[in-house]
C-alpha cells in the first residue's frame, strides 16, 4: 500500500491541480493521480443524499479502481439556501435541469428567491472531501462559507453561483475576488486545510 499517492476521483486539471498546491505546502512528500492516470473511464454515480456521502462514494470509487494501492479522494460541493430548505443543494450542478448549465441555475435561482427579503436570503457554500485507505480507514472533512444570495450579479471571476454569492466581511461577490482571496476563505479552501491537517495526523 502506497499512502504517499492518492487518486483523486476527478478528471478536472483545475481541481487537480489546485489539490496539489495546497497540499503541496503541507504535504511535498505526496503525489496526485486523476481517474485517467489510472485508466478509470467513464463518470462515477453520485447517488447518495448528502455531501459527504457523494464524496465518500467518489473518494471509494477511486481507492478500488486503483485496484487497492493507493488513498482515494472524492469532494463534492455545492451551494444551500436557508430560504430554500438548502436546496440547490447537493443538486447544484444540475438545479435548472442540464448538468453544469452556470446561467440557467442562477436564473432558477434568483427566480425561487424572488418573494425573499434581503435579510432572508442567508446561504452557504458547503464542501465536502472524503480520503479512502486501502487498510479502509476514512476520513471526511466538510468546508462552509456564509454568505447572501443578490438579485444582480456582480464580478467576473469564479465560476457557478459566484456572481450571486455577496461576501459580507469583504463587500463584494465571491466572483469579485482573485483567486487566492477566493481560497483563503472559500468552502473548498476550508475543507483543503482540514484534509491537509488530517493526513498530516495519520
Ligand atoms: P461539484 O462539487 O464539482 O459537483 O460542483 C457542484 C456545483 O456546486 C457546481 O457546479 C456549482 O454550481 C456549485 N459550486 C460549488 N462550489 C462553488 C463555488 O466555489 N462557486 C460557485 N459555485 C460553486
Amino acid at each position: 500500500m502506497d499512502v504517499k499517492t492518492i487518486v483523486l476521483a476527478s478528471r478536472n486539471k483545475k481541481k487537480i491541480a489546485e489539490l496539489q498546491a495546497i497540499l503541496a505546502a503541507d504535504l511535498p512528500e505526496v503525489s496526485i493521480l486523476s481517474l485517467d492516470d489510472i485508466g478509470l473511464e467513464g463518470e462515477i454515480e453520485e447517488n447518495g443524499l448528502t455531501f459527504e456521502e457523494n464524496a465518500l462514494i467518489k473518494a471509494r470509487t477511486a481507492m478500488t479502481a486503483s485496484g487497492g494501492r493507493f488513498a482515494g479522494v472524492g469532494d463534492d460541493s455545492g451551494l444551500a439556501v436557508d430560504a430554500l430548505d438548502g436546496a440547490p443543494g447537493i443538486y447544484s450542478a444540475r438545479y435548472a435541469g442540464g448538468h453544469g448549465d452556470d446561467a440557467a441555475n442562477n436564473a432558477l435561482l434568483v427566480q425561487n428567491l424572488a418573494d425573499v427579503p434581503a435579510e432572508r436570503r442567508t446561504a452557504r457554500f458547503v464542501c465536502c472531501i472524503a480520503c479512502v485507505f486501502p487498510d479502509g480507514r476514512e476520513v471526511v472533512v466538510r468546508g462552509e462559507t456564509e454568505g447572501l444570495i443578490i438579485d444582480t450579479p456582480r464580478g467576473e471571476g469564479g465560476f457557478g453561483y459566484d456572481p450571486y454569492f455577496y461576501y459580507s466581511p469583504y463587500g463584494k461577490t465571491f466572483a469579485e475576488l482573485s483567486a487566492a482571496e477566493k481560497n483563503a476563505i472559500s468552502h473548498r479552501g476550508k475543507a483543503i486545510a482540514k484534509l491537509a491537517e488530517a493526513l498530516k495526523s495519520l
